[in-house]
């Protein structure tokens, strides 16, 4: 494994040609992009001229479905890589905590945070740990369960076509629709495991759900720190799973991207690390990072729209669509199942990162 190191947090700046790395994100731009509406961010993009409007649910190029459907019936995309985002988890339910008006935001008000994304920077978090333990009493139960787009790419592990899933998300449902941990990864974190944020120290994850629950803050026996669960805050080291992408990525002969608005590092940079002739497919409400510029690369592939309905016409022309919905069926309806993985991942939580700019 590699001993690279990567924090989480920079935000790509597209007004640089290059992409702008920096060890927090600028909490202006944050709290801008937090307060912008998914259309006002597509008509901004419009705007700068970058790209032609795009209406939601046009393929460009046409027939971007039919491509990869038929690249991947044909035996040519074996080893895929799916990067997601909070998008492949809105038809979950998995709520956007910073939608001014919803009860999560309006619970976060009473603490007078500077800006909605301060409740995951770990500096803020060392000084006041209560608006992240409110948020996540809030969102810890299991309420969420996976939907179609997390069975799909349980069916392409099952064909045995997925090299690897890289997710954003730390909401667990990649976990429990059964995508198993190898295939697995969560660079964003989870709450299926704690520590100390001062020492590492490891904490039982049940036992600090159970003081964040009773609404105490869990302290390290060894250095009297507030523990938290493992998701990766910003300016926080990510996972060191994250960095199996410097093998997987060269190996990729279809990359699928999914849910995501490209705009936090390194995910946003990761995406132009496979060989210039593999396929990416964006699968996506918004054209975002490297598919907005004209022409697009060859091989570059965008479907806009419902993110649900779009998997569902890919499934459908492979002929996987029944055995997804039974799979899917088969799987929710074990209720042994659900109390197992939902007491493995311990909790469901929205990327919130993400979710500004995808719900
Ligand atoms: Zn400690």
């Amino acid at each position: 494994m590699s001993k690279a190191r990567a924090r989480r947090g920079a935000v790509v700046d597209r007004s640089s040609p290059d992409v702008q790395l920096s060890r927090a994100p600028e909490p202006g731009l944050l709290e801008n992009l937090s307060l912008m509406s998914v259309s006002e961010q597509h008509n901004k993009g419009n705007r700068k001229g970058k790209c032609a409007p795009l209406a939601p649910g046009n393929s460009v190029p046409r027939g971007a479905l039919e491509n990869i459907g038929r690249l991947m019936k044909l035996g040519r995309a074996k080893n895929i890589v799916v990067i997601v985002g909070a998008g492949i988890s809105t038809a979950s339910g998995i709520p956007d905590f910073r939608t001014p008006g919803t009860g999560l935001y309006a619970n976060l008000a009473k603490y007078d945070i500077p800006y909605p994304e301060a409740i995951f920077n770990i500096d803020y978090f060392s000084d006041n740990p209560q608006p992240f333990f409110s948020l996540a009493k809030e969102l810890y139960p299991g309420n969420h369960r996976p939907n179609y787009v997390h069975y799909f790419i349980r069916m392409l592990h099952e064909k045995g076509l997925l090299l690897r899933l890289y997710t954003q998300n730390i909401d667990g449902l990649e976990k429990l629709c059964g995508i198993p941990a190898e295939k697995l990864v969560e660079a964003h974190g989870s709450f299926a495991t704690a520590a100390c944020h001062l020492c590492y120290t490891p904490y039982p994850a049940e036992e600090a759900k159970q003081e964040i629950m009773m609404g105490r803050v869990p302290i390290c026996s060894f250095c009297a720190g507030a523990v938290k669960p493992n998701v990766v805050f910003f300016g926080e080291d990510l996972p060191q799973e994250y960095f199996q992408h410097t093998e997987d990525f060269p190996k990729a002969d279809l990359l699928m991207i999914m849910g995501t608005s490209l705009k936090i590092e390194p995910f946003a940079s990761l995406i132009n690390t496979v060989k210039s002739s593999v396929p990416r497919l964006l699968l996506n409400r918004d054209v975002v990072g490297p598919f907005e510029r004209r022409p697009l690369r060859r091989g570059d592939h965008v479907v806009l729209g419902d993110l649900s309905d779009s998997v569902q016409k890919l499934a459908e022309m492979l002929g996987w669509h029944t055995e997804i919905q039974d799979l899917m069926n088969h799987h929710e309806n074990q209720p042994t199942q659900h109390t197992e993985a939902s007491s493995n991942s311990s909790g469901e939580i929205s990327d919130s990162f993400e979710s500004d700019c995808m719900q």
